[in-house]
Formats: structure tokens, sequence, C-alpha cells
């Protein structure tokens, strides 16, 4: 790593200071506010606890939510508090403010050894500005920055990048926490070399989200497979008929150049499944991917499409996914995505290199039952797609160099 990283800081350096670490703890919410998945806290444990076993005193700071930079209840952190407490097995305090009185005089009257969770950092309209003055307040004096939040890694927002800057400028350090040094060494690592057959799996809502990183990728790839509402626009491309499903129908000289690009590198899916409509109890149908009729929409690929992708993926030694093959939030369309993780599950057993990315294939992954044999999931979903296509982070950008 070119970047300082917490491992790097010895635990008496710590003991007694004020540690402020950007965390992402932009977790899914149900309708009633209710946290659905806490994979992205659970990631932050190490460093949490690294900092607590050092005397350190940890004070967190996360965006929940889009909230503008106005206050909104239904987004405050106060529930994270206790999730983190929860997960971590020791006291959590939470303060109600970022910045202001309350919030000083909380950081203040900490001891060696306290975390404190601060009130979500995107209630104030400085952080997405990227404020310089704000991102010194948000210091709270402190030497010592520690960025583990690789999800907002992508933006340069004052708790990302300004606040890595302000504490560099008054002679401290900003590391990388256990987090996103393990996010950087795997995303990082593995493209500079990868072990071959090197297998892309490109699906999901959108082309036009994923074009950079297909491009980035393709020169050292031996094959790109796609599929998920992405392979329509290509099934348009060719000149077929894909009835109401989702297009984009902008993006169609796109995948025509991308089809030149790739070459014999490109699998798409030979068969998929349709339905009259979108929905849990809908009646399917598998069709050849040219024969899709009018009216018909595309929800997932096909059996023989789930054959050939598995067939790749087998031989695999490296493999990047990102984007389900369809809709996999409804049961009559998840069998496409969910057969293909469990093919990637077992190259992995087999000790390939099996990446996932994206918080919908990182959940899919999860409701498939297969993470725990993946070889890394990351926590980013645009950080992740804007790194595998060589974009610098200003998250990481910001920090110390080694
Ligand atoms: P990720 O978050 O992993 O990057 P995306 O956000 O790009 O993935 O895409 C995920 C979404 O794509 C899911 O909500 C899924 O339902 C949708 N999707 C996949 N296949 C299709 C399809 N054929 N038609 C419509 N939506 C699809
Ligand atoms: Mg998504």
């Amino acid at each position: 790593m070119a970047k300082k990283t917490l491992a790097g800081c010895s635990p008496e350096t710590l003991t007694h200071e004020v540690v402020v670490v950007r965390v992402d703890y932009n977790l899914p919410l149900d309708q009633n506010g209710e946290v659905v998945d806490d994979t992205r806290l659970v990631r932050t444990l190490p460093t949490i606890q690294y900092l607590i076993d050092a005397g350190a005193k940890a004070v967190l700071l996360s965006h929940l939510g889009r909230p503008e930079g106005r206050l909104d209840q239904a987004l405050s952190l106060r529930r994270v508090a206790g999730k983190l407490q929860g997960a971590l097995g020791s006291p959590v305090g939470f303060c109600p403010e970022t910045t202001g009185p309350l919030a000083r005089e909380a950081v203040q009257g900490m001891e060696s050894g306290d975390v404190l969770l601060l009130e979500n950092t995107r209630f104030c309209p400085e952080d997405t500005r990227n404020d310089p003055e704000w991102a010194e307040e948000i210091r709270y004096g402190s030497g010592l920055f520690v960025n583990d939040a690789f999800g907002t890694a992508h933006r340069a927002h004052a708790s990302t990048q300004g606040i890595a800057e302000a504490v560099r400028a008054g002679g401290g350090e900003a590391v990388a926490g256990f987090l996103l040094e393990q996010e950087l060494r795997f995303l990082c690592d593995t493209m500079v070399d990868p072990e071959h057959p090197f297998v892309a799996v490109i699906g999901g809502a959108k082309i036009s989200s994923k074009i950079d990183v297909i491009e980035a990728l393709l020169p050292a790839l031996d094959r790109l497979l796609i599929g998920g509402a992405l392979a329509n626009t290509f099934f348009k491309a060719c000149g077929w008929a894909v009835g109401d499903s989702l297009v984009e129908e902008d993006r169609i000289d796109t995948a025509r150049s991308l089809m030149d690009l790739a070459g014999d590198k490109l699998l798409l899916p030979v068969d998929v499944i349709t339905a009259p409509c979108i929905a849990s109890g809908a009646t399917t149908r598998v069709s050849a991917c040219d024969e899709v009729r009018n009216g018909e929409r595309i929800g997932d690929i096909g059996p023989r499409s789930v054959k050939s992708f598995a067939d790749v993926l087998v031989g695999a030694r490296t493999v990047i996914w990102s984007g389900p093959m369809g809709i996999f939030e409804l049961a009559p369309f998840q069998a496409g995505t969910f057969e293909v993780a469990h093919a990637a599950a077992s190259t992995a057993d087999r000790g390939a290199t099996v990446i996932i990315g994206g918080g919908d294939s990182a959940a899919a992954a999860v409701a498939a039952g297969i993470v725990d044999r993946i070889t890394h999931v990351s926590t980013g979903g645009s950080a992740f797609l804007e790194l595998l296509s060589g974009k610098e982070l200003p998250g990481v950008g910001a920090l110390s160099d080694r």
C-alpha cells in the first residue's frame, strides 16, 4: 500500500489520543427505519476494537442516507449506535450533534478506550460541500484521522477528503483503517497481475453505470459474461425484440461497439426468463434470446445461459462479479443469479480469487448463502466500480503517503 495504515500505528502512540474515524454506516433501512443489513458496520469492528485496545478515544463519523444538509430524525444514527454497541459488546456513546457545543463537550468528556458516534454528517450541508472550515471542526483537534469508509471513498466530502487534509495540514496523519486497507489490497493487488483465466460477470440494471469498469477490465479479461438488464441492451444491438424489458435505448451504440471490442471474449445469455409482468407470482416462460414476444419482460437469464456461464466460471482463476443476473429480489427471477453465485463459490472453493462488489450483488450473495466462500465481498458500490475502473478515490488520495 502506498498509503499509511492504522496497522502501521503502534498502540502506544494512540493511548489517550482522540482519533477521528470515518466509517460508512450508511446501512440499508426498511420502512420502519430498522437496519436490514449490518455488514458494513460489522466490517469496521477490527478498526474500532484496535483503538479501544490501544486506549484511544475513538470519535466516529458517518453519513446515513441523503438528508441533503437538513436534520431528518428518520436518518439519525442513534439506532446505529445501539447496533454498534451490540456488535462490539462494549459501550458506545452517541451525540445528537456532529459539530456544536454538545458534540465538543461529548468529545472533551471522553476517556481512554471510549467510543463515541456523532450524528449523521449529512445533516450538515458543509459535508458534501467539502467545506474546509467545517472539516477543521470535525477533526476535534485530533492528530490522527482514520478512514475506514470504503463505500464513501469515491466522494470528495469534508468527512472523507477535507478532514484528511485538515489533519495533515495540522501536522497529523491520515491513515487507512483495516477495512479500507483490506479493500484496497484485494481490489488493487488482484488487478495488477490477475491469475488467468480472468473472468468478469457483469449484470444489474444499467449498462451506463458499468461501462467504465467493463472498458477498463476488458484488455486483461479472458471472458466477459453479461447478464441482467444490461444484456437487454445488447440484445437490442443484435437487432432482437425485447418486448417491454428494461433497455437503455441511448446506449445501444455503446453495446454495439463493446461487442466489436470484446469479440470472442464476450458471452451473452442464449436464453432468458420472461413474464408478462414483474411480480412475485408471475407466470414465467423460458425464451430464446431472439424470440421474446411483444408485451413480455425479461426478468432473468435462462437455464442454458446459466450452464454456459457456470462452465466458464469452473475454469476461472480470477473472477470479478458486479451486478445480479436477474431480478433476484423476486422468486421467479432469482435462479440465474443464485446458480451463477454457486458456480462462483465453487470456483473460490478450488482456490480461485473471487471478488464480488456492489450493494445488490452483495445482497444477492447473502441471499444465495455463499458469502463465506467468496474471497472478498466489497463493501463498496460506486467506490468499487470506480477503483476497478482505474480512477483515484478522493478519500484514499488524501491519506498520508507511506
Ligand atoms: P449492484 O448494486 O450490485 O452494482 P446494480 O445496482 O447495477 O447492482 O443492479 C441491481 C438491480 O438490477 C437489482 O435491483 C435487480 O433487480 C436489477 N435487475 C437485474 N436484472 C434485471 C432485469 N433483467 N430487468 C430489470 N432489472 C434487473
Ligand atoms: Mg445497486
